[in-house]
């Protein structure tokens, strides 16, 4: 049975703007905690800079906000410590395609088992409105009247191309899909990824929900598509000749070991890292230092 939702919440009330996508993002979040049954106590959500940061002081659960574009390594540091734990690292589209990005990289080509979640309202929302990798080209922007310089990032293939086990593309305007999904990604042994296009009116008005509507189309409506094998994943997207917007889960792989599991001098160990440092006593080691 699932847990009451209010478990998950905290006395402070939102101030994101009225429509912002993370009101969904947030709701659809505790849901999935909420129907897994996963206690507030057993949870950690790492959060960065960013109007998604925000977040962290209204969830019930062990949060904590770091710098910008570090919500994911902090997530690893607490995975690593104590993997009893569901860990979460909530993040933007800036944070984690500039700053943070090595740290994408990485997480996914390690298999770490914890759930990323990407807000991608495509901009740098809470500086006002900065053009990150996934502002439409031309588009004018705070500081860049005509538009980016740089070229285009396809975020799809980019996270493909690191063979991630689990990632998922869905919708702030969508809750039901998208915590269905966070569901399935904290359920998934391994790195989930879950990019979210995020409805931000104050700076990214051009995305609405109609627009996303005509522009997107759920994935396993296709009937040829596999999630399970990589190289046909790969393969369908290389020939990839529209502008449509896949949401779903578009790559589901099993049987990759995750970080911690191919670490074999853990093999023998039964306790957590976080256990095991309150059986030494420092105060030697901090003699050192007086
Ligand atoms: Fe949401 Fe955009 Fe407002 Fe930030 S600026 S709170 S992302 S609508
Ligand atoms: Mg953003």
């Amino acid at each position: 049975m699932a847990l009451p939702i209010e478990k998950y919440n905290t006395k402070y009330i939102p101030t994101w703007c009225p429509g912002c996508g993370n009101f969904t993002i947030h709701m659809a979040l505790k849901k999935a905690l909420s129907d897994l049954e996963i206690q507030p106590s057993e949870t950690f959500i790492s959060f960065d800079i960013g109007c998604n940061g925000n977040g962290a002081d209204m969830i019930n659960t062990y949060a904590f906000k770091g710098l910008h574009g570090r919500s994911i390594p902090l997530a690893v540091g607490a995975h690593l410590s104590n993997r009893d734990f569901t860990v979460i690292a909530d993040i933007g589209d800036g944070g984690c395609f500039h700053e943070g990005l090595d740290h994408l990289v990485h997480a996914i080509r390690s298999n770490y088992d914890i759930t990323i979640l990407i807000h991608n309202n495509k901009n740098f929302a809470l500086t006002t409105g900065q053009a990150t990798i996934s502002t439409d080209r031309n588009k004018a922007m705070y500081g860049l009247p005509d538009g980016k310089p740089e070229r285009d990032l396809d975020i799809t293939n980019f996270i493909l191309s690191l063979s991630p086990t689990f990632y998922a593309k869905t919708f702030s305007g969508d809750p039901g899909l998208l915590s269905k999904t966070i569901k399935e990604g904290i359920q998934h042994k391994g790195c989930s990824v879950i990019e979210i296009i995020q409805l931000c009116p104050t700076y990214s008005k051009e995305l609405t929900p109609e627009w996303f509507k005509n522009h997107s189309q759920d994935i396993s409506t296709v009937e040829e598509y596999q999630k399970e094998s990589l190289p046909k994943i790969l393969e369908f997207f290389s020939k990839k000749k529209n502008d449509k917007i896949y949401t779903g889960i578009l790559c589901k792989i099993a049987g990759i070991k995750t970080y911690y599991d191919n670490l074999e001098y853990r093999k023998e160990y039964k306790t957590n890292l976080v256990e095991e440092v309150k059986q030494y006593s420092i105060k030697t080691l901090l003699k050192n230092f007086e």
